[in-house]
């Protein structure tokens, strides 16, 4: 398989970051209304119906098949969960991942949610997943290589006894929702693509509270943590820069959410 990544010019970038601010908004009106209770396809309802209002459309929606705009993932789900019937439970792990595409580029994000009371080390699981995804981000810049990325990400995640999914991972986000480099949570210092300014990347580390390893259930979509533990999973779209990276999505309103939703915990 040829390998083509594609160096975006600033006006292209300000496409992506619309469309990454737009997915912000989207999680942000999701995570209002998230608590015990919910069915997962009211929240895919409400986050189709803003995106379109927003003369958008949801990237997810119909790609390779996928029934719906938002993956929906419940504790040992890790990515790729399919709304449906399911209702929220009180101490749920939700996590959430979002694409939208408008003026001709996708944006990427996700965000995972503690709903109700919850465990403290499924708390830190998510916050070193957060944290993880900021270590990762620190590396994007002009000069290092993508291995410096999952190098950091595993690192951090290790560090804290978390484990790193081997088989999903970050790319590039333009034109296409998924388009090359792969961007491993895993990896080593100084290996692959070297990093150029105008690279824009999705980085999406996915964190498992045991084992890495996973498996696919029968809908053929969701993957679940094989020993049956929660996983969690945050992701920003960014562009790759001189001195630092410049984050196009934001977890800005979804953060204002969940402290206004007494359902959720802030996540550190
Ligand atoms: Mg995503
Ligand atoms: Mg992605």
């Amino acid at each position: 398989m040829s390998s083509q990544i594609y160096y975006k010019t600033n006006e292209e970038v300000e496409l992506i970051r619309y469309s990454c601010q737009l997915v912000g908004k989207t999680h942000a009106t999701v995570a209002a209304i998230l608590k015990e209770g919910v069915q997962t396809k009211t929240l895919d309802k409400v986050a189709e119906e803003f995106i379109r209002d927003h003369k958008a459309i949801p990237s997810f929606k119909n790609y390779n098949g996928f029934p719906a705009s938002l993956c929906i993932s419940i504790n040992e789900e890790v990515v790729h969960g399919i709304p449906g019937d399911y209702a929220i439970k009180n101490g749920d792990i939700v996590s959430i991942d979002c694409g939208v595409y408008a003026n001709g580029f996708h944006g990427d994000s996700a965000y995972t949610y503690c709903v109700g009371e919850t465990k403290p080390e499924y708390l830190k699981l998510l916050s070193v997943t957060k944290q993880s995804l900021y270590k990762g981000i620190e590396q994007a810049v002009a000069g290092k290589r993508i291995g410096d990325i999952g190098f950091a990400i595993q690192q951090y995640c290790e560090k804290n006894g978390f484990s790193v999914v081997r088989e999903l991972v970050g790319h590039g986000v333009g034109r296409s929702l998924h388009e090359d480099p792969v961007v491993a949570n895993h990896g080593q210092r100084g290996k692959g693509p070297k990093l150029l300014e105008g690279l824009v990347i999705a980085i999406e580390p996915m964190i498992n509270l045991g084992k890495k390893t996973i498996l696919k259930k029968e809908d053929q979509w969701t993957i679940v943590t094989s020993d049956g533990k929660p996983s969690a999973h945050f992701e920003h779209t960014i562009v790759v820069r001189k001195k630092q990276a410049d984050i196009l999505s934001t977890f800005a309103f979804i953060e204002e959410a969940v402290k206004n939703n007494p359902a959720l915990t802030p996540i550190e």
